[in-house]
């Protein structure tokens, strides 16, 4: 390691405001010594982000800490975990002061709402690019999998869906690109989901996409009511600006543009009262948009019952951009 590296680690990383109890050793030693309640399960995962595949090279460095560190605790929110930890492997051009602290900002923001401490890491010089790996606990035997729904289930996403793509379709609309940079993941909402849904998954693909490992992994299919998908005032009023065909877009966005880091998942019929109750308690938005069949494959709906086929002009700028 040179010294330059050590005093970014030292400088940007190593000082942070978390401390937690079950951090025995954090950053500064050859590994991290970290303590896992007896009655949990660990829960790991690890995404990377490449500058120019992932996000586009003009973004923030304060957007790229937050996202790098936001879409892991997506992963462990699909699973029903509560963050604790995390390590940081960053590859840089250069050390740039004022990006460095920028970056820094951006993660340990995030961090520091959710509890999470930076336990460790790796500091390499490169072309820019991000990894993180994030650390969870479930109490034993309760994790949030994929191939655990039932015909029968219905399928419930959280928040809103197409902001983040059509972000990236239209530049210069502000929030959107703050759904896009910032994207808030649905920590909350995956752990209160435990014991009441049947699978879960996040949407960083697109519905049709993510909701499609649930399907594979089951071995099911399901059918999509498209009007109901949510879509947010600001994603409704962004493409009437735009003028684009509405009814295409409004749907083709939100069934297959990924980045909106929300959640999907099925419950049984049984629990979906509580289920709702659950997310309404905690202020999430959730709404019903299908239900989960025997035959293979996704079918989507209109409200009049007319099949409704995804277009593929529609959202075929996605499918180059999805590069996990
Ligand atoms: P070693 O040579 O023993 O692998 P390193 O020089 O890679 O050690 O790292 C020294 C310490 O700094 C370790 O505790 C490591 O986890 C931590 N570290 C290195 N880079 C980062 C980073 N980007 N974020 C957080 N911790 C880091
Ligand atoms: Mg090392």
């Amino acid at each position: 390691m040179s010294a330059d590296e050590f005093e970014i680690i030292e400088r940007y990383f190593a000082r942070q405001a978390m401390s937690r109890e079950d951090v025995l050793l954090g950053i500064g030693d050859d590994a991290a010594v970290l303590q896992v309640p007896a009655d949990s399960d660990l829960v790991l995962c690890m995404d990377t982000l490449v500058a120019g595949i992932h996000f586009p090279q003009h973004t923030s460095a304060r957007a790229i800490g937050h996202k790098a560190l936001a879409v892991n605790l997506s992963d462990l929110a699909a699973m029903g975990a509560a963050p604790v930890w995390a390590t940081l492997s960053i590859t840089l051009p250069e050390n740039d002061a004022a990006w460095l602290a920028e970056f820094a900002s951006g993660f340990f923001a995030l961090a520091k709402q959710y509890g999470v401490q930076l336990v460790g890491g790796d500091t390499t010089r490169g072309p820019l690019s991000v990894t993180v790996q994030a650390h969870g606990f479930v109490p034993q035997g309760m994790a949030l999998q994929r191939d655990s729904a039932q015909p029968g289930d219905r399928i419930y996403v959280t928040g809103s869906l197409g902001d983040a793509g059509l972000a990236l379709l239209m530049q210069g609309e502000a929030a959107l690109q703050e759904r896009l940079d910032y994207p808030q993941p649905r920590v909350e909402a995956g752990q209160a989901l435990r014991g009441l849904a049947s699978a879960a998954i996040d949407i960083s693909d697109g519905l049709l996409a993510d909701l499609g490992h649930i399907l594979e992994a089951g071995g099911q299919g399901a059918t999509i009511r498209v009007d109901e998908l949510p879509r947010s005032p600001t994603f409704m009023a962004a493409l009437e600006r735009a003028g684009e065909d509405r009814t295409s877009w409004s749907h083709a966005l939100p069934l297959s543009a990924g980045d909106d880091y929300e959640l999907c998942f099925t419950v049984p019929e049984s629990r979906c009262v509580a289920a709702e109750k659950e997310l309404q308690h905690l202020g999430v938005p959730v709404t019903a948009i299908g239900i989960i069949e025997p035959e293979p494959g996704i079918r989507c709906v209109r409200a009049d019952g007319a099949v409704y086929r995804p277009q593929a002009a529609g959202y075929r700028h996605f499918s180059e951009d999805s590069h996990d």
